[in-house]
């Protein structure tokens, strides 16, 4: 008998495999990352393939392989339509996807990832405006989840409670310098307003539609942005 179990999944995406066959990276919260062989995927009319898009949160039934386990059923469970129809949607989502799957190792099932990918995912879907800013909040909670939360209440080098002043973001520590301990002219020092600061922190807190209620000024949004962008291309 085939050795079957089930698992919640968001399709990361879709490759062609061999003549017929093809492979799909998902994020499950069972597994963890995990690719699958999809048997017959580019016949015409698949019934799999239309399931396992990228980005569509599906039930899968997987069946163990002797190499690859592969897709014995899958029906998608939302397919995001607002997000496939709207490119800027589409990119906001992509780019989460592409970072999950290269920054995450396959075999660590951590749901809290499964459910932030998710959440992201359904944020987006009905977002009505402010795609970037969307889009850094996931890159900065989905590398806290990692382990990497920038320190953001101490300082980093001499360990006292941060206040309001010339504070700067260290990319290489991974959060905030006060301003005695930061040194000028470090490249890698990011100046950061407080209101700056404030963001961060709130990004990190509240969920993605507690967010989407915060009334983000433009020029604040750039400079958060702009920090995690940063963050991210400098450590990861
Ligand atoms: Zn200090």
């Amino acid at each position: 008998m085939e050795d079957t179990y089930n698992i919640k999944a968001i399709v990361l995406n879709r490759q062609s495999y061999l003549e017929n066959d093809g492979r799909v990276m998902v994020y499950s919260r069972e597994t963890g990352k995990l690719e699958l062989t999809v048997r017959g995927a580019k016949k015409i009319k698949s019934k799999l393939a239309g399931h396992l898009e990228p980005m569509n949160l599906v039930d899968i039934m997987a069946v163990r392989g002797q190499r690859r386990d592969y897709v014995g059923a899958a029906v998608s469970d939302c397919c995001y339509g607002n997000i496939k129809n709207d490119l800027a949607k589409l990119a906001a989502a992509g780019r989460a996807m592409k970072i999950v799957d290269q920054l995450i190792k396959p075999g660590l099932a951590q749901a809290e990832i499964f459910e932030l990918l998710k959440d992201y995912l359904e944020a987006l879907e009905v977002a009505k405006k402010d795609l970037t800013f969307l889009a850094s909040v996931f890159i900065i909670k989905f590398l806290a989840r990692l382990g990497h939360q920038p320190e953001l209440s101490r300082c980093l080098s001499c360990g006292t409670t941060l206040r309001p002043g010339s504070n700067r973001f260290d990319l290489a520590r991974g959060g905030l310098v006060c301003a005695q301990c930061a040194k000028p002219g470090e490249i890698n020092q990011l100046a950061i307003s407080n209101n700056g600061i404030k963001l961060l922190r709130l990004a990190l807190k509240c969920d993605f539609a507690e967010l989407a209620k915060v009334k983000v000024e433009k020029k604040l949004g750039r400079e958060v942005e702009t920090v995690i962008e940063k963050f991210l291309r400098y450590g990861f």
